[in-house]
């Protein structure tokens, strides 16, 4: 007989008694994890859903398990079938997993200009994987139109299209947003994340909207070179600028961030040197080793809730961990290359370690 107070324990665990099928039902359900020291910091609570902890290592599983569940059920994916999509990173790992555990092949189209380790990971997941030459979407050799015609030249392919197929809004809308809003209490003053294809904002975004009858403010946080925040603001397109950040930033209104203008409602554009010191400072103090993208969430969190004011209470997403870049990221030639070694502070420079 469990005492009250381990029975609490385990209640308030992530993991249920039960056994899950496979990989993919080891998607998603992730922690919700409090920020302590940020939260103390900044004077509201901040909460970063831990989706580094799926199975694949970040939030794209999500969308790749929801991708070809979506497919199945419309019956363009049929077994034995092959698995095409354009992706520079985490969508083709998550997919790849997916793939493997379902029985699809799965073609990755990428730029050459992604990192060895990333070619080699797929291609142990067994992806086959093709590095095309790095240009630009409106050039019909860019990655993703060599995906698209791929599928059109094969027989039982489907082409992912995680930009443009909604069916990844979809997911997000189904699950991210429900844990949050369970994880939360029904209590969310906002919601914020950068995008890449905006799947998981729109999603998530929808879903805390519709709960909250609209009272959770959610926003985007966007990386200088993207267009988003941008064309939150003005309606404009500005691509200028550059940034360390991967797997977001956006230069045009995917199918799936279009599907969040209706209740996108703030919008910020972080420097990359507000994000290279939030790396190290989560690392320091919270003990969160995070890719770029989750530390510029959660510059994003912080703003957003220094504007709703003291005691809000503000979600966002710590989107994949540093184990694919911290060659990069942890590394003081680079980090000098790019001209950012002065944004770390003194007292955090001694994780500068490569
Ligand atoms: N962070 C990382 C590290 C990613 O790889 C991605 C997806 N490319 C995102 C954030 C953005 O997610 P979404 O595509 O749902 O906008």
């Amino acid at each position: 007989m469990l005492s009250a107070a381990a029975r609490t324990a385990l209640r308030s665990r992530r993991f249920s008694t039960k056994a899950v099928e496979g990989f993919t039902g080891a998607v998603g359900t992730t922690p919700l994890i409090y920020l302590k020291h940020l939260s103390e910091k900044t004077g509201s609570s901040i909460f970063g859903k831990a989706e580094f902890q799926n199975p694949g290592g970040s939030v794209k599983d999500r969308a790749a398990l929801g991708l070809l569940q979506d497919a199945e059920e419309q019956g363009i994916l049929k077994p034995g079938g092959t698995v095409v999509e354009g992706t520079a990173g985490n969508t083709g790992i998550g997919l790849a997993h997916v793939c493997r555990a379902k029985g699809y092949k799965c073609v990755i189209f990428m730029p050459n200009t992604q990192s060895q380790e990333k070619i080699d990971l797929l291609r142990m997941l067994g992806a086959e994987v093709h590095p095309v030459p790095a240009v630009a979407y409106e050039n019909p050799q860019n990655y993703n139109h060599q995906a698209r015609d791929y599928a059109a030249a094969h027989p039982n392919t489907l082409w992912t299209n995680q930009f443009d197929n909604t069916a990844n809004a979809r997911v997000h809308f189904r699950t991210t947003g429900p844990e949050i809003w369970e994880q939360m209490g029904g209590k969310i003053d906002g919601f914020v994340c950068s995008a890449g294809t905006g799947g998981t904002l729109a999603g998530t975004g929808k879903y805390l909207t519709e709960q909250s009858g609209g009272h959770t403010k959610i926003g985007v946080a966007d990386p200088p070179g993207s267009v988003l925040a941008g064309y939150f603001k003005t309606k404009e397109f500005n691509r200028s600028g550059t940034s360390i950040t991967e797997g977001i930033g956006q230069g045009r209104i995917t199918d799936n961030f279009a599907t969040c203008l209706g209740f996108l409602s703030w919008a910020t554009t972080i420097p990359d040197e507000k994000t290279i010191e939030m790396l190290y400072e989560l690392l320091d103090t919270e003990g969160l080793y995070l890719g770029a993208s989750s530390a510029l969430n959660v510059v994003g969190a912080v703003e957003l809730a220094r504007s709703l004011g003291k005691g809000s209470r503000v979600v966002t997403i710590l989107a994949d961990g540093a184990y694919r870049y911290q060659s990069r990221l942890f590394s003081k030639k680079w980090l000098e290359s790019k001209g950012l070694e002065g944004a770390i502070p003194n007292h955090l420079k001694k994780y500068v370690v490569l």
